[in-house]
């Protein structure tokens, strides 16, 4: 048998339409620019990455707690956490083509060892006169001035607008959990090292075009942010950068050859350290999620604005401080498209076939069991009673359209790990045949033990190397 993991993008994007996990935004009226909309396979994929997560980051983790904070949040948020007078893009339009490009990525595919991020509009357009850099589409050197564009999606609360009423949907989840600190800390009686998680989502008014769902204006983040005392910080960053990557690898099952960490060496200037995990799509490596060691910039700076003490007081040693953040943020959609791309694979069989077969981690798959009935007549009544039974337990489909073949072929592509065929002997013996997903193999098992069978292959799945 000859596999073959190598897959391109678009690929990718066909089987997700295709197989109902992701759909173009707005389709029927020709799109929205970066927005895509998750179809009944996708959401139940993002369902499993977001209790995994959930799992590993807040209920099982030392001192976590969950918080769900709202999308829409006062304005001086924002302006504490440097996003209303910082969060922009350096913009600038080629007269000639209309294609708009951002100064700094100009510069910064100019000459690779130049980090642009942060130059005035007044140095970046000096260095692009004085290197005469021109316009990527067309040739051309026929710049406006840059303008600066701000990356939060504004709106306007009532009904008029002016600037007393002007919100912004959240460019990132944690400032909920920095605004909460205090209210998390005394209603549940907590003491620093402790952590608040939160899955939600997310808006950026970016004009990078996105590869697939890399990139878009609208995402979920998974964020874990754990206040610590500054003596301790280094200690627990080195510890949620392996956290995260034994969530990847061992909880998920993402192949390491696939992923690297990659250490930011120039750093904002309140950070300590911080690093990127990275899987290698193929579109090239792309930033998975990223460890920050964010030191005390969040609070003191809610502090300063809002006049609210986020001092905390150690009941040990009586001394007052605040806490250092030590954050892991996740993108979901992003950790969807590297799961997507590693479990595809493309085998050709002995008989010459070939299959396309999504090697999903069991507790990933959007269906863990297909019963099948042999065939609808006869068989429909005792395959549906089972598929009933088994959903207690698992999640179930059920197809009885075509041929046997064809049908495995179907799981095979969506990423059931297990069909369970009813046949005519079935009547007789109350026995299934269950077919694996990795292995095509078939045995022979009574109905009454499935359940136990089912969970003994699934349990197994990641000992035995990511084979079922
Ligand atoms: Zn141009």
């Amino acid at each position: 048998m000859m596999t073959t993991d190598k897959v391109s993008i678009d690929t990718i994007i066909a089987m997700c339409k295709n197989r109902g996990f992701v759909f173009q935004g707005s389709e029927i009226y020709d799109g929205l620019a970066n927005t895509w909309d998750y179809g009944p396979l996708g959401v139940e994929l993002k369902n499993h990455i977001k209790q995994l997560w959930w799992r590993e980051f807040v209920t099982t983790n030392d001192n976590s707690v969950g918080l769900d904070g709202g999308i829409l949040m006062n304005r001086n948020v924002w302006v504490a956490s440097g996003h209303v007078g910082g969060f922009a893009d350096p913009l600038m339009d080629c007269k000639d083509c209309q294609t708009r490009t951002r100064a700094d990525k100009l510069i910064e595919s100019h000459d690779e060892n130049i980090n642009a991020d942060g130059w005035t509009n007044q140095a970046l357009e000096a260095y692009i006169n004085q290197h005469h850099l021109v316009c990527p589409k067309c040739g051309k050197f026929n710049w406006t001035p840059i303008r600066q564009f701000n990356l939060m999606f504004e709106t306007h609360r009532g009904v008029t607008q002016n600037n007393t009423d002007q919100i912004f949907l959240r460019p990132e989840t944690a400032q909920s959990e920095f605004i909460n600190f205090t209210n998390v800390q005394r209603s549940m009686r907590l003491k620093v090292p402790f952590g608040i998680g939160q899955i939600g989502k997310a808006f950026r008014n970016e004009i990078t075009p996105g590869n697939f769902i890399f990139r878009t204006v609208e995402f979920e983040q998974m964020e874990h942010q754990l206040f610590c005392h500054a003596d301790d910080a280094m200690a627990h960053y080195e510890k949620y950068k392996q956290k995260i990557w034994n969530f990847i690898t061992n909880t998920l099952g993402i192949r390491a050859e696939n992923l690297r960490f990659h250490d930011h060496e120039k750093l904002v200037f309140y950070a300590k350290a911080a690093c990127d995990m990275e899987y290698h799509f193929p579109f090239g490596w792309g930033e998975l999620n990223g460890t920050h060691h964010r030191g005390v910039h969040d609070l003191t700076n809610h502090q300063n604005l809002s006049k609210k003490s986020m001092e905390y007081l150690d009941p040990m040693t009586n001394q007052k401080f605040i806490p250092t953040v030590i954050e892991s943020s996740q993108g979901l959609e992003r950790l969807f498209l590297a799961i997507l791309c590693d479990a595809y694979h493309t085998e050709t069989l002995a008989d010459g076939d070939t299959r396309v077969v999504l090697k999903l981690n069991p507790i990933l798959a959007p269906y863990q069991i297909c019963v099948l009935p042999l065939q609808k007549k006869g068989l429909t009544e005792t395959a549906t009673q089972l598929y009933r039974d088994l959903q207690q337990q698992f999640t179930v489909t059920y197809d009885d359209a075509g041929s046997i073949g064809k049908r495995y072929r179907r799981q095979d592509e969506i990423g059931t790990p297990l069909c369970v065929t009813v046949d005519y002997d079935t009547l007789n013996d109350q026995a299934v045949t269950i077919r694996n997903r990795d292995t095509m193999e078939q045995t022979r098992v009574k109905i009454a033990d499935l359940p136990a069978k089912v969970i003994d292959i699934f349990t197994s799945y990641n000992k035995k190397k990511n084979i079922l």
